[in-house]
């Protein structure tokens, strides 16, 4: 479709549209101002918002340096989502010092609030500065970077705190593993779900060429994991199931630090924009932390619908017992991360999280 009939396309789900983020925040006058490949390149980040108007967000990065060249567009864009300022700043820090209304000694124990042991994840998502985002990759570079990374891969196999193999889907692979073996990792939590079913995705040009340059790394105690090409190149996580938060917080710092220290690997940043991921709502420090949580009386009707409207303003977001887009567990449970991924430090969402499941047992406990 021509451009001018695209633009036309766009006032008019805008209109009907008032909840999709990219297309209120699309301006005519200023996509008028671009280069014929600005034009080309900001139109590729909002397919996926125009071939699914229903969409929040709307649109994805394509480029590393898609929010730094289409500042005006997704400056808006992030203090929409992320209710900020337009000129708003990300700072990066792990350190959970200064942080307010931390337990004594910053120990985030799930065993003081009287909680049991839970199954505790914290993942960050990295993008490596010299390839296209996923959705503008070819079916070869999405091979070349899932190569890229058997150096760094090698390393951690041969070092015994890790250890552990790869797993490719991709055809052909030496390390390719079969059907059953892939959905047992996918039942175990610890690979992603097929892409392609996905229609966001699918739109933005992230699914594409599936299952070619995807895999992951699963260390011997399967507590690290790296997840290569989901929606962003890397995804680098944590999991354990006990009460002290902090164990997945700093492996994760730990084991990024060791693979951000690899050489041939140098991760997309932005100056003011922080992390930068495929989707605008991961951007900054593109970390989720979460845990599974039995919560039998907020989902006593079978949904997460009470969950949801409970953990809502209380800065929690609530996923289904296998991530985004899944059902609850029979037993009630579901998954709780802070919403917040932009704007906020690393530090801040560990912190946000053990006190949001804190408050959010104490409403469980009274629904009783
Ligand atoms: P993300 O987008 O943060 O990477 P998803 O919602 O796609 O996460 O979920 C990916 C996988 O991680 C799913 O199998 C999900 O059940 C699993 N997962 C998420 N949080 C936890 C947790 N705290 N413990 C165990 N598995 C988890
Ligand atoms: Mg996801």
């Amino acid at each position: 479709m021509p451009f001018d009939e695209k633009i036309d396309l766009i006032a008019k789900l805008k209109s009907e549209n008032p909840a999709n983020i990219a297309l209120q925040c699309f301006d005519p006058a200023y996509f008028q101002t671009l280069d014929s490949d600005g034009q080309r390149r900001l139109m590729a980040c909002l397919n996926s918002g125009i071939e699914n108007p229903d969409s929040e967000m709307g649109c994805y990065a394509c480029q590393p340096g898609d929010y730094d060249d289409f500042r005006p567009f997704f400056a808006k864009a992030l203090a929409a989502r992320h209710k900020v300022p337009k000129d708003a700043r990300h700072e990066n820090n792990w350190s959970l010092e200064g942080v307010g209304e931390l337990p004594d000694g910053g120990v985030l124990d799930f065993s003081a609030i009287g909680l049991p042991a839970l199954s505790m994840r914290v993942r960050v998502g990295r993008n490596l500065a010299d390839f296209s985002l996923p959705g503008s990759m070819t079916r070869d570079d999405r091979v070349s970077l899932e190569a890229r990374m058997m150096d760094p891969f090698g390393k951690l196999i041969a070092d015994p705190g890790f250890g552990g193999a790869y797993h490719s889907l991709t055809p052909g692979s030496p390390n390719e593993i079969d059907a059953a073996a892939y959905q047992k990792l996918v039942d175990d939590h610890i690979m992603f779900k097929d892409m392609s079913n996905d229609t966001y995705l699918t739109a933005a040009g992230i699914a594409s060429d599936w299952p070619y340059g995807r895999g992951c790394y699963v260390s011997a105690d399967r507590g690290f994991i790296v997840w290569v090409g989901e929606e962003d190149h890397l995804r680098i996580i944590c999991m354990e199931h006990g009460t002290i938060l902090n164990r997945v917080f700093d492996r994760l710092k730990a084991a990024l630090d060791m693979v951000s220290g690899i050489e041939g690997l140098e991760f997309a940043m932005s100056g003011d924009y922080g992390v930068v991921t495929s989707c605008p709502t991961n951007l900054g420090t593109a970390m989720r932390a979460s845990v599974l949580i039995q919560l039998p009386n907020l989902t006593s009707d079978g949904t997460d619908k009470r969950a949801k409207q409970i953990a809502k303003p209380l800065g929690l977001a609530v996923r289904g017992l296998g991530g985004e887009h899944t059902p609850i567990g029979a037993d009630g449970t579901v998954d709780i991360s802070p919403s917040a991924r932009f704007c906020i430090t690393e530090a801040e969402i560990i912190a946000a999280l053990y006190k949001g499941i804190s408050l959010l047992k104490k409403e469980e406990d009274r629904a009783s």
